[in-house]
């Protein structure tokens, strides 16, 4: 048996990274890859596990339990999210962090990948508990971050005021200000402007590199966008002012319907004013399964993952899908819509945006020096556009799904990377 069949230990038996190591033999084989450097690559470099013990406003001690998984620096200091949530385990730390290394990978950053969390329901936290929660976590894991070590950014159950913990703790065991340890934190100590929009306007940057592939432009086009949160609602709005007719979006409430066309802007102060969709007027009711069927030049799925998988990959009837979530469409699926002609632009490089943005902080932070937005949405679209391109190159070199394509542009960087770097120590 060589090493690269080895078998996977319990702590990283899980769905998330047996799927990432699968995605990593197809795609490595599709390039050839040297076995020993795939070997290297199906294993993360060093995860950390930490007892958190937390003062409750009741004046009892909890102990929960955190993660960082630094999965890969070939290219530069750890990056990933940290995610609180009461799922959380080690293997989908492991996961998540190998996903953010090949998406890094693929965007072409100058960084490598992690993933963060904590076992926990952040909605059972007071903010006094959140916030203790964070800060020890933070001291827990503070020997192995830094701006050039690890940058933490936000995920699911933290948000920029997380962050903005974080970075305080991380300054005051240093005595001095040290912004570039985190990303995704306010604009009033040292966040990025534009962050807030990022994905969704990546999302839309990739639609307008890939309707050209489909006979399309953006501008014209009908779009059916699932999810009207950060991601969904960024996506909607550039692409409407791009000049897309969006017919329909959703939220968990369900789906809103108009055949010539929401009016975004109206749609999003509706929704801030009564916090969903349902009951908006000039529109009908539809369910998010019948969203996705919808007769669309493209549909962009920006809410959960596995949202278009065997039971209704038959039935879509969309030209293009840009994944604004994270893996919307399974693996078997996108097989399935590539044999039917369906254009999938998978979500490491649609929705990269938001990790885009966030190197752009990290590198406003260590310079000091701050860009106006105009800049940075400059600098995203040229980097966003330039993973499309490369993606699609490979994908019709080598006749695969756009998925498998932009896997194997990550793997053969990393491939590159690590064969000069050699194995330390040898
Ligand atoms: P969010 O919480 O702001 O919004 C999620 C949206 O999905 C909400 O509109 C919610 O109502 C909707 N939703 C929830 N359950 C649903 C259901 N059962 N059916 C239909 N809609 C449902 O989250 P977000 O930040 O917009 O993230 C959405 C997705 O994009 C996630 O997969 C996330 O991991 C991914 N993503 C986000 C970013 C980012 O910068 N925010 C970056 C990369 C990837």
């Amino acid at each position: 048996m060589s090493n690269h069949e080895q078998t996977i230990e319990p702590h990283l038996n899980g769905p998330l990274f047996l799927n990432a190591i699968q995605s990593i033999s197809e795609a490595g084989k599709l390039i050839n890859c040297d076995e020993n450097v795939l070997t290297r690559l199906k294993r993360p470099r060093r995860t950390i596990m930490v007892s958190v013990p937390v003062r409750m406003d009741d004046y009892t001690v909890k102990v929960f339990t955190g993660y960082r998984c630094q999965y890969s620096s070939t290219l530069g200091p750890y990056k990933g999210g940290i995610r609180y949530h009461q799922n959380v385990d080690l293997p989908e730390v492991v996961g998540l962090a190998a996903l953010m290394t090949f998406k890094n990978s693929v965007l072409g950053l100058p960084l490598g990948g992690a993933k963060g969390g904590i076992t926990v329901d952040p909605t059972k936290l007071s903010r006094t508990e959140k916030q203790n929660l964070t800060r020890r976590y933070t001291s827990e894991i503070g020997p192995f971050i830094g701006p050039t070590k690890d940058i933490p950014a936000p995920d699911v159950g933290t948000d920029p005021q997380t962050m903005a913990w974080l970075m305080d703790t991380y300054s005051q065991e240093a005595g001095y200000a040290i912004p570039g340890v985190v990303t995704g934190k306010p604009v009033e100590i040292g966040g990025s402007l534009g962050r807030n929009g990022a994905t969704g306007l990546g999302v839309v940057y990739v639609a307008e590199a890939a309707f050209p592939k489909i006979g399309k432009t953006l501008s014209g086009s009908t779009l059916a966008i699932q999810g009207f949160g950060n991601v969904g609602s960024h996506a909607a709005l550039y692409a409407h002012q791009a000049g897309a007719k969006v017919l329909a979006v959703s939220d968990v409430s369900g789906g809103i319907f108009n055949g010539d066309g929401l009016n975004i802007p109206e749609v999003i102060e509706y929704m801030k004013e009564k916090k969903t969709l349902a009951g908006f007027p000039k529109a009908q009711l539809i369910s998010n399964d019948d969203l996705l069927l919808l007769k669309v030049d493209a549909l962009f799925p920006c809410a959960l993952e596995g949202v278009i998988d065997m039971h209704n990959a038959e039935k879509i009837q969309a030209k293009m899908i840009v994944e604004g979530a994270n893996g919307p469409v399974t693996i078997d699926a996108t097989k399935v819509l590539h044999q039917r002609g369906i254009f999938v632009v998978p979500d490491i490089i649609a929705n990269g945006g938001g990790v885009i943005v966030s190197y752009f902080e990290w590198v406003q932070d260590i310079m000091s020096l701050f860009w106006d937005e105009d800049e940075i949405n400059r600098r995203l679209k040229t980097i966003i556009t330039k993973a499309f391109d490369k993606g699609f190159s490979l994908h019709q070199e080598k006749a695969v799904d756009m998925r498998m394509a932009a896997m194997a542009v990550a793997v053969q960087r990393l491939e590159k990377a690590m064969l000069l770097r050699g194995l330390y120590p040898r």
